[in-house]
């Protein structure tokens, strides 16, 4: 508490999965020291995950009331966007005209979707007109169970863009026309070297076989570069594709009073806080962390909770963030479990590796919503199922070793600006950390 009497004023700026973990978070780590507000732009909070399953009629994603939330949580709710921080005065600036004075900021925002190839149905961008993706997804298919397209091709744009969903849409797309007797041509086009590669050699053994029995053709190593009429630009030619299907791209909300990296995100250490701003954290995609995904924003929202509650007299050995890659991927059967560790642990299954077994593995948040607001969410975290010996624990470093990762991934490919993004990140969540010269000295193609 700031003095004796008076609880933490903390400002939680964003309405998503990693506002939602922070909320929870910090009432199990700080209790009644925190008086918690959240400012969100909507209303409701709207997960993402399910929305692929949307277009083959197997659900879809489900809304929370953030007034019912934030009652049950004991904290006060603003919907306003927030425009601008004044950090010296300690006040946030919203759309509305308010003036939110804090003591804590956190930042929870998110980022903007953006269409990475013109011409590709993007799922999905903030700025899309006319039907929605999984609208105009189902027309695709309807076009091809008619005859009047042949080939499908499955896109990933960027090594940093979080592929489950591409492969998602690619399996559930596949299983709707081989059942309805379509023998039509389906890519996954992919400039990862292997699928699924973030999550490791037994992720890319379990997933090549439910590809394969779909009759999906796989092309890794592939980035695509752009969508030209009747096909797929790659590095070494062209690839036929009556229409091509892409995730969103992710692109910086700038907020100003804050500081950015070179592509408008925050940058954050390993406990979330802000390079300069004692007051300020930030977590999940508004940040710069170059892998932008449910799981580890709320894996950020826990780091940023813990330190914080520190700050406030509760606990004093805050852990860092230390990513744990979690997905269930939705296929036309049993969903595969994949976990993994930048520090070499990789599992698949088919038989959950956390329970519950939520798609978007929060510690607090999973446990949340999956069940019907668990009274004592403290004593109900996601729990880990998968045997000790089957990984190595959790490393400090794991963060920077997964950002210089995608470094690698993105110089490969000859891009250098996601390069320098992901080296830039990596440097900001340990500025005293020596980085391995390999990554400082990896050469462009
Ligand atoms: C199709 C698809 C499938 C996915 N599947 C999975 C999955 O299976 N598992 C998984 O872990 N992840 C998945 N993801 C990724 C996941 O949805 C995102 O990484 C996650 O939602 C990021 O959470 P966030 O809280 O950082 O940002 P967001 O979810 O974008 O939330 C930020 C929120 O902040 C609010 N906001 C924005 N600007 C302001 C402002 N200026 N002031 C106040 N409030 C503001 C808005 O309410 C916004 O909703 C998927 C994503 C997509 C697109």
């Amino acid at each position: 508490m700031t003095d004796a009497d008076q609880p933490t004023r903390v400002l939680i700026a964003g309405g998503g999965i990693a506002g939602l973990e922070l909320l929870l978070a910090l009432r199990v780590f700080a209790g009644s020291r925190v008086a918690i507000t959240l400012l969100s732009s909507d209303a409701e909070l709207a997960p993402r995950a399910m929305t692929v399953a949307e277009p083959f009629g197997r659900g879809g994603g489900r809304s929370f009331s953030w007034t019912d939330i934030t009652r049950d949580q004991n904290a006060k709710l603003v919907i306003d966007r927030l425009v601008a921080v004044d950090t010296a005065a300690t006040i946030v600036f919203t759309h509305g005209g308010r003036r939110v004075p804090y003591d804590i900021l956190v930042l929870a925002s998110g980022a903007r979707r953006v269409a990475p190839l013109a011409g590709a149905l993007t799922f999905a961008s903030d700025d899309a007109s006319g039907p929605g993706a999984p609208e105009a997804l189902r027309a695709i298919v309807a076009r091809v169970v008619a005859g009047d397209a042949s080939s499908l091709a499955f896109a990933l744009a960027s090594p940093s863009t979080w592929p489950l969903p591409l492969y998602e849409l690619a399996l559930l797309t596949a299983h709707e026309l081989r059942e309805h007797g379509s023998d039509a041509t389906i890519r996954l086009v992919t400039p990862e070297d292997r699928p699924l590669g973030l999550f490791g050699q037994a992720a890319a053994d379990a997933v090549r076989p439910l590809l394969d029995a779909r009759e999906v053709e796989l092309m890794t190593g592939a980035r695509p570069l752009g969508v030209l009429d009747g096909g797929l630009r790659v590095p070494d030619g062209f690839i036929d594709a009556d229409h091509v299907v892409t995730l969103a791209a992710i692109e910086a909300r700038t907020v100003p009073g804050l500081p950015v990296d070179r592509a408008g995100f925050i940058p954050v250490d390993l406990h979330g806080r802000v390079s300069g701003e004692p007051d300020v954290y930030a977590a999940g995609e508004a940040t710069s962390f170059p892998l932008r995904q449910g799981g580890l924003a709320c894996q950020q929202a826990d780091a940023v909770a813990e330190a914080i509650a520190a700050t406030c007299g509760a606990g004093n050995d805050p852990r860092p963030f230390r990513p744990v890659l979690r997905g269930r991927l939705l296929t036309s059967g049993a969903p595969l479990y994949l976990q993994s560790r930048p520090s070499g642990q990789s599992v698949a299954s088919t038989r959950a590796l956390w329970s519950p077994p939520a798609k978007v593995a929060g510690r607090f948040a999973g446990p949340y919503l999956a069940t019907a607001r668990p009274g004592r969410i403290a004593s109900a975290p996601l729990a880990e199922l998968v045997p000790t010996a089957a990984g190595s624990p959790p490393e400090d470093r794991d963060a920077i070793s997964l950002a210089l990762q995608l470094a690698d991934a993105h110089a490969r490919q000859g891009d250098a600006e996601g390069w320098l993004q992901a080296l830039e990140a990596a440097r900001a969540l340990d500025p005293a950390a020596a980085m391995p010269r390999s990554a400082m000295e990896v050469r462009l193609p």
